[in-house]
């Protein structure tokens, strides 16, 4: 059956899978969400006997229905191949009670190339279905890793330029430099004085330009987002949960349909809702344990009901998460909401004012699948330090606030479920808060230089030899110096197309 996409704020819009991809986000401001779930149309026990890349072609299918197999099978080919450093393309490793899935081993060493790798494919594929002509610009707001993944993505993709915006001050050493390095006349990557969401908003206010769009028009292009607002990533990180519960099903450590919770560390919301997509495809997952860090917005949502940005900024040591605005909560409201498309927008419009919306008991009842808790600073340091220590296992902070979160979560309620956590980054992507977790970094020099001896250090530590996307930018050359303020976005973006207006 043909699943087409709905925008979640304006009731009859209605498109097919490519036109939502080339898209990313809907004029109105809202996101594109399939207009029904599909089920999955093939035996748990089926799925346990797929590789990676053929679990992803099942599951794919369901909701990209305008593409054809080959199409399909092209852009899957060409997305999970030797840029991962494993043949599996996501192990699945077990430390004390729960099942770790290293969503890290693509080219940027963090879970967002499992979509940016295969999302460049899925695009030109779309523009060739829908005689698009526009070069197509992909504009990006990053918190850290989108940015990079996104960069190795598009870069040298014929038909395609990238920008990347990031906060000056809000990513690592290490994460900057991948950024600051990347090679290919179609990328530009440019640093805001200000943080995540200032740099989210200014590309929001650049898309929702008309004049700008008109004169982008008039020069053969054509905005689209690589965010995590895009259905073309959403929808490729559905297939990872598939897979692992598979991969448990092929080594006997579940039974067929035995339910399985999965932790989340989260931050726009797109991972856990990919996961809670897959719940109701009808793979069995039991509770969505939603992980935050001390920007613990989401926490105080599930407990309460009301969203509320009104509050402190911190910048932790798992700055993906550092985020008050969880973009693809919209799609969890809107239906939520009974997928009433003027509720969600009223929703969202006092979000954009007040900074704050409340959900009616009805509407918190439909979000019951999740359980939201988070780790301070300290939690996610000590649970780094119990996992090396008890298992010889490094997991990096993010993937720390989650599996501490999920200690929280066994405790409090007792559910002795089998557990997936999502590993979003490998600990060399934040390899100064891992070492400084266990204990063995001292002083502060040159950042960057030091940042490199950790890593040799954590290799020596952990027996994990340093990835191929670490050796590559120790000695590589600083191509991208730009540096501007929030307001000055725009322009960016038109001098480096070369448009001028008068
Ligand atoms: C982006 C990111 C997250 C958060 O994922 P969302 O889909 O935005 O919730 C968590 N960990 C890492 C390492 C990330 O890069």
């Amino acid at each position: 059956m043909e699943v087409l996409y709905n925008s979640t704020r304006t009731g009859g819009i209605s498109l097919k899978a490519s036109r939502a991809i080339l898209k990313g986000l809907s004029e109105d401001g809202g996101l594109f969400v399939p207009d029904h779930i599909p089920s999955l149309d093939k035996s748990l026990k089926e799925l346990a006997q797929m590789d990676y890349r053929q679990t992803a072609y099942e599951v794919m299918k369901l909701y990209l229905t305008d593409f054809t197999e080959e199409e399909l099978k092209d852009c899957i080919e060409r997305a999970y191949d030797a840029k991962f450093d494993t043949e599996e393309i996501v192990p699945l490793k077990k430390a004390g009670e729960a099942y770790y899935l290293e969503l890290f081993h693509g080219p940027t060493i963090a879970f967002k190339d499992m979509a940016l790798s295969i999302l460049p494919h899925l695009m030109i594929t779309a523009a060739r279905k829908n005689d698009v002509k526009n070069e197509i610009v992909i504009l990006t707001a990053t918190s850290g890793d989108t940015g990079k993944a996104a960069l190795a993505g598009f870069a040298g993709v014929e038909g395609t330029r990238i920008v990347v915006f990031y906060p000056k001050d809000g990513v690592s050493v290490i994460q900057e430099k991948q950024m600051v390095t990347q090679k290919g006349d179609n990328t530009l990557v440019v640093g805001i004085r200000g943080n995540f969401d200032d740099a989210q908003s200014g590309v929001k206010q650049i898309f929702a330009d008309r004049e700008l769009a008109q004169e982008m028009a008039e020069k053969g292009f054509q905005f689209s987002s690589a965010n995590s607002i895009n259905i073309g990533r959403l929808v490729p990180q559905i297939c990872y949960y598939v897979y692992a519960y598979g991969k448990l099903l092929r080594d006997g450590e579940i039974a067929e349909g035995e339910t399985v919770n999965v932790a989340v560390p989260t931050g726009n919301f797109g991972n856990i809702l990919a996961a809670f997509y897959a719940k109701n495809m009808g793979l069995p997952i039991g509770k969505l344990i939603c992980a935050s860090n001390e920007n613990k917005v989401l926490y105080d949502f599930f407990r309460t009901g009301a969203y509320d940005r009104n509050r402190e900024f911190r910048l932790t040591t798992s700055p993906s998460m550092d985020i008050l605005i969880s973009s693809n909560l919209e799609r969890l409201i809107y239906r939520a909401a009974g997928n009433d498309a003027d509720r969600n927008r009223e929703l969202m419009a006092a979000l954009g004012g007040q900074g704050r919306y409340e959900v009616t008991e009805e509407m918190k009842e439909a979000l019951s699948d999740f359980y939201g808790n988070y780790a301070t600073e300290e939690e996610t340091a000590a649970e780094i330090r119990r996992l090396y220590e008890d298992y010889g296992y490094v997991i990096d902070t993010h993937t720390a606030v989650a599996s501490a979160v999920y200690g929280k979560y066994a405790q409090e309620t007792g559910d002795k479920a089998k557990t997936v956590i999502a590993s979003t980054a490998s600990p060399y992507k934040f390899t100064r808060s891992v070492m400084d977790a266990l204990g063995t970094a001292t002083g502060r020099g040159d950042e960057a230089k030091e940042d490199f001896a950790l890593a040799d250090e954590l290799s020596a530590l952990s027996g994990v030899k340093v990835p191929r996307a670490v050796e590559e930018i120790r000695t590589a050359a600083v191509l991208h110096k730009k540096v501007c303020e929030a307001w000055q976005m725009k322009d960016a973006v038109k001098e480096f197309l070369g448009i001028y207006t008068a």
